[in-house]
């Protein structure tokens, strides 16, 4: 009995959250996440302006300007204040932070973002076909996982593929890269490093990862989008890859050894994760 009030009233106080405008209460992490992901560290400068800002095992990075501070993916809810104390600690305010921009709609890399739009009054920015979902904290696409929901972002602009986004000196190019998200989007800069110009890419996700391959009812144009993601990532000009899963690119290890800058990286990444997807297709279509 008290199983079957509970759930009848969780229904209802997000539909009165939902009616009223409230942010709904922050998901709680669920016990199958890795636990590197809400385990904080502390910044990290990796070269030009970037320094690394997010947890162990999910990327955040802020890039100073000179007119403020970028900052690319806010992560889960429970990371939002070690991040905002790594901020603190570059000796930056927090709306120093002008703009926040975003890799995908998922729970790990969005689940914070509301709450670090309003601390920081910035404005946010991502690819227009996660829109939709950051407005009402709904994921976009079917998933082996379930619906894992986040709080939804209030205000948040649209991005198309090839736009640039530009604050102070430093400019970012949206690069959509679909298929583990609609609107999943790399972030392409240009950065000197000691005085040779360097092609940044903050990768977007390639995986799977539970995704939905075959008769996906909310993300019709899934397979395409993905293949579409690996040849254009295999072309794309990646002198330093920053993804939002650091172990993807061992960007700490990196970082220890000088070794950031690899040209090779984007391609091979997403040579591998082709591989798992087609194998991954076969599967689900057997
Ligand atoms: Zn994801």
């Amino acid at each position: 009995m008290k199983r079957t009030s509970t759930a009848r009233i969780v229904p209802l106080l997000t539909l009165l959250a939902a009616a009223l405008a409230l942010p709904a209460a922050p998901v709680a992490a669920a016990s199958g996440d890795p636990p590197e992901w809400t385990q904080p560290r502390a910044p990290l400068h990796l070269l030009g302006p970037i320094t690394y800002v997010g947890s162990r095992g999910l990327g955040a990075y802020l890039i100073r300007t000179s007119a403020g501070a970028i900052l690319v993916d806010a992560t889960m809810d429970e990371n939002v204040p070690a991040i905002e104390r790594n901020i603190r600690s570059l000796g930056l305010k927090l709306n120093d932070v002008k703009l926040i921009l975003v890799s995908h709609a998922h729970f790990d890399h969005v689940g914070g973002l509301e709450r670090m739009r309003r601390d920081t009054g910035a404005r946010v920015l991502a690819g227009r076909g996660d829109v939709a979902a950051l407005r009402t904290g709904t994921p976009p696409g079917e998933t082996s996982y379930g619906v894992r929901r986040f709080a939804p972002v209030a205000r948040v602009t649209g991005v198309a593929d090839g736009e640039r986004v530009t604050l102070g000196d430093v400019s970012l190019r949206a690069v959509t890269t679909a298929g583990h998200t609609p609107g999943c989007t790399s972030w392409v800069m240009r950065v000197t490093d000691r005085g040779r110009p360097r092609e940044v890419v903050f990768a977007g996700s390639m995986t799977v990862a539970g995704n939905r391959l075959v008769n996906n009812r909310r993300y019709a144009t899934i397979v395409r989008d993905y293949r579409a993601t690996f040849a254009r990532m295999e072309r794309l000009r990646a002198d330093v890859v920053l993804p939002m899963h650091p172990e993807a690119a061992d960007v700490f290890g990196r970082a220890r050894s000088g070794t950031l800058v690899a040209p090779r990286l984007l391609g091979d990444m997403a040579r591998a994760a082709r591989v798992d997807f087609e194998r991954t297709l076969r599967e689900e279509t057997r």
